[in-house]
């Protein structure tokens, strides 16, 4: 199978961070294989991808930490790939914030401004408007291990802000923090990044994370680009299965093509006729993974389904109710299993062993090229593959 081609708009404008077949190889692995990327100057873009596919790496050769094996990588126009990182006008937010622990918050921050031999009256000024900028105006004067651990992220946050980079990496920077802290500082760095305008570009592992925060994602893949798009855009219309698995969950459905009614395709899966939107099919060959995604299924107990729908019939195996929302396992006839998410509207949870009808709108459908493992990119994490319901 070949992979998609992530084509690098050639519409790079003077300040857009650019990337150009940028490579790195550590001995006989390659890490990060000719990635092409233009990051737009202002945008919060996310790397996003598995453990080892090589965000980090790429994240290490933009600020300079890292030689590339071969390719460029420019900023402003300006090739800075022979450029040492701290002529770079680059920033790092690490997981570990890494201040200086005999120092107080001000002094960190004013630390970088210091170096660069800005003095008196301008430190003051820009330490206080970066700490305000964070929310800690009011701690300028504790040490760092008089703060908890958002507040030190903030801290370092604002200790790279102040420099006032053109680009800001940001590597896990939430990493160390835990949930509601998060889910907070997720709000808190998009309100930053929208206020001070820089580019950010942030790599992370959590999808959830790279949704909420980034406007334009790449998802990686062993050291490539799998799909590049806005969060809504990957979402809805994944053109890989490693996509549709790893960014949410899919339902996978083998199936082949067998004609077009109109805007639609045609397919059988399984001696069921379906369809789907020709234009959110990302193969042309005449086998294909049918997708679906949890929570665009209805299941009901009747067999009632308005004949425009798709529709597969099974038996409910797995009802867990989550509060919000119940989550549902169907086993179809031919053994495999789809998930469904069903918002709680007050009716009785179906129960394991009814049988069910599936239903949803041929629009909500996407096709994917039948050559890939249907199960590529669903070991984000062990109970991610519970709701995939991909191909037996
Ligand atoms: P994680 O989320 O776990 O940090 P990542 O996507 O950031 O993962 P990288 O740190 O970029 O991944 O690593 C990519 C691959 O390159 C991994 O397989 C890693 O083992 C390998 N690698 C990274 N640095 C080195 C090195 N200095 N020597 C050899 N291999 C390396």
């Amino acid at each position: 199978m070949t992979r998609p081609t992530v084509t690098a708009p050639d519409t790079a404008e003077a300040a857009d961070l650019r990337l150009v077949a940028l490579t790195k190889r550590f001995g006989a692995f390659t890490a990060v294989d000719e990635l092409d990327l233009v990051i737009p100057q202002g945008s919060f873009f996310a790397l996003l991808g598995p453990s080892g596919c090589g965000k980090t790496t790429t994240l290490r050769m933009i600020a300079g930490l890292e030689r590339p094996t071969s390719g460029r990588v420019l900023i402003s126009a300006t090739d800075v790939t022979d450029t040492k990182p701290y002529q770079r006008p680059v920033n790092t937010v690490f997981q570990n914030y890494a201040l200086f622990p005999h120092l107080d918050i001000f002094e960190n921050v004013a630390f970088g401004l210091r170096r660069r031999g800005i003095r008196g009256s301008e430190v003051k000024r820009r330490v206080a408007d970066a700490l305000e900028l964070v929310q800690l105006g009011h701690l300028a004067r504790r040490k760092p291990a008089q703060l908890s651990g958002g507040q030190q992220q903030r801290v370092a946050l604002a200790r790279a802000i102040v420099n006032r980079p053109a680009v800001l990496l940001l590597d896990e920077p939430l990493g160390a923090l835990d949930l509601k802290l998060r889910r907070q500082m997720q709000v808190e760095l998009k309100r930053i990044q929208t206020e001070v305008g820089l580019t950010f570009v942030h790599v992370t592992h959590d999808q959830e994370e790279a949704m909420t925060m980034a406007d334009t994602i790449a998802v990686m893949n062993a050291g490539r680009i799998e799909q590049l798009g806005d969060p809504t855009t990957l979402y809805e219309n994944p053109r890989t299965t490693f996509v549709a698995n790893f960014l949410g969950q899919s339902n996978l459905v083998a199936a082949t093509l067998v004609g077009r009614d109109g805007e639609h395709l045609v397919v059988e899966a399984h001696g069921q006729r379906l369809a789907l939107p020709a234009a959110r099919c990302a193969t042309s060959g005449p086998n294909l993974w049918l997708g679906v995604r949890p929570e665009k299924l209805r299941v009901v107990a009747d067999g009632t389904a308005a004949p425009e729908q798709n529709r597969l019939t099974g038996v409910v195996t797995d009802a867990s109710f989550v509060g919000v929302s119940t989550h549902y396992l169907v086993r179809m006839p031919w053994g495999q299993e789809l998930g469904v998410v069903q918002q709680n509207d007050g009716t009785p949870p179906l129960r394991p062993g009814e049988q069910v009808t599936l239903t949803w709108d041929p629009a909500h459908t996407f096709g994917l090229d039948a050559a890939q493992d249907a199960h590529s990119g669903e070991d984000r994490d062990a109970g991610a593959a519970e709701l995939a319901g991909a191909a037996s």
